[in-house]
């Protein structure tokens, strides 16, 4: 293989012109040429190295698209405004009118919304199915099928989707195969496992500080040029285009991901693993009772571990919510959606980041309403945090004395 995901982030900084540690910021929209023969060779897309409007290319997205092409291991990358912005540029760029998808049915709720109530408008239609089950995947999948769609690891379930096979399904189909790896930066390398793109929303744990929203699509330069392209480009002509000064923000922040993965990872499993030994229900890839688990391990770049995220079933809506605003009271976490910052973030995505799913498909794919997702923060003493959730639950009566 061509391309390989990095190991070291340290290896992916790019210095500025002058000399500078961080690469100046791009602080224009449209760029002069000196020769109009450039102008037009830039149009046609023919003049390396030169830009020509901010929605199409700038140099401090690119520095930013060519650090997490890097990292994942592709040939190139484009970022984008938002994760949305980066998906549904992606498949409206794959796919036309009368095509179908196949996806997982535990997708993030954007994402599910998108295929679900937007993309038939355009006769585009998705098969949602259980993605764990291969012979389900393969079933799914008709002359009219275009792409292959899934989490590395799904929101809010953590079911872990083995790329390694679905990889065989979508080559054998002539599929392409796009994996959504925001939940697993690092830990797992979808490109390596034969994804075709990679997605990101580099909201989450990539920029790791929540002050902003962005996404990227990783993959081979002729789909980025295609995405890219003046006259039928779905990122040039939808517009979701990040600005420059996001693109310098994040990229500085991606050079501490890995230091930040392995201590979500550290922390997570921690509590985790004191959370079942209590008799909640956890679920967690890093458990070895989480159906993903062997999966996971497979797949997984080990040294970063399973990643943040965790969930607990506190058996009712009220439970989770009571237990939830005393553990901010307490400064534990904040009750907010979203992951991958350095506080531990919780919310139910029953009634959150999953309510665009209707009611009985969520009882459907297990989701119940007492279901609490955490995104684990970067605590130093997470023992003393473990004791103090513990507290919460004891009062909320979520754990009993006798239990723990
Ligand atoms: C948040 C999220 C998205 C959407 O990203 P935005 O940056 O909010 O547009 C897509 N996929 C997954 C798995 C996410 O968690």
């Amino acid at each position: 293989m061509k391309y390989k995901p990095a190991d070291n982030i340290q290896d992916l900084q790019y210095f500025g012109e002058f000399g500078g540690v961080n690469p100046s910021i791009s602080d224009s929209s449209t760029y002069t040429f000196l020769s109009a023969k450039t102008m037009f060779d830039t149009f046609e897309g023919n003049a390396e190295g030169c830009y020509l409007y901010s929605r199409h290319s700038s140099p401090s997205n690119l520095y930013l698209g060519k650090a997490l092409a890097a990292m994942e291991g592709t040939e190139t990358a484009n970022v984008t405004a938002s994760g949305m912005g980066a998906i549904t540029s992606s498949l409206l760029q794959l796919c036309e009118a009368g095509d179908h998808i196949v996806t997982s049915r535990t997708i993030y709720g954007g994402t599910y919304a998108f295929l679900k109530n937007f993309a038939p408008k355009f006769q585009l239609y998705t098969s949602f199915i259980d993605i764990t089950n291969l012979e389900a995947v393969e079933a799914a999948i008709t002359t009219k099928t275009k792409v292959l769609y899934c989490e590395s690891v799904s929101n809010p379930l953590l079911e872990v989707a083995d790329l390694e096979a679905l990889a065989k399904i979508a080559k054998k189909h002539q599929l392409t195969f796009v994996v959504d790896n925001t939940f697993s930066p690092l830990s797992i390398s979808p490109a390596k496992l034969g994804a075709d793109i990679v997605i990101h929303s580099l909201t989450k744990f990539i920029n790791g500080s929540s002050d902003t929203v962005g996404g990227v699509v990783c993959g081979n330069q002729e789909f980025i040029n295609a995405t890219r392209s003046v006259n039928d480009g779905a990122a040039m002509l939808l517009g979701p285009t990040m600005d420059s000064f996001r693109a310098a923000s994040i990229l500085k922040n991606l050079r501490t991901l890995h230091i930040r993965m392995k201590q979500h990872s550290h922390n997570a499993i921690y509590l985790a693993k004191k959370f079942q030994q209590d008799g909640l229900r956890t679920v967690y890839p890093g458990l070895e009772n989480h159906p993903g688990h062997e999966t996971f391990k497979k797949l997984m770049n080990e040294r970063y571990g399973y990643g943040g995220l965790l969930t607990i079933d506190v058996g009712s809506l009220e439970k989770a919510n009571e237990l939830m605003e005393m553990m901010q009271e307490r400064n534990l976490g904040y009750l907010a959606v979203s992951l991958g910052f350095y506080k531990t973030l919780f919310s139910a995505p029953g009634s959150s980041t999953s309510s665009e799913i209707p009611i009985e498909e969520q009882e459907e794919m297990g989701l119940s309403d007492g279901l609490i997702r955490f995104s684990i923060g970067l605590d130093n003493d997470i023992e003393r945090t473990y004791q103090m959730m513990k507290n919460c639950m004891l009062e909320v009566g979520i754990l009993k004395e006798e239990m723990v």
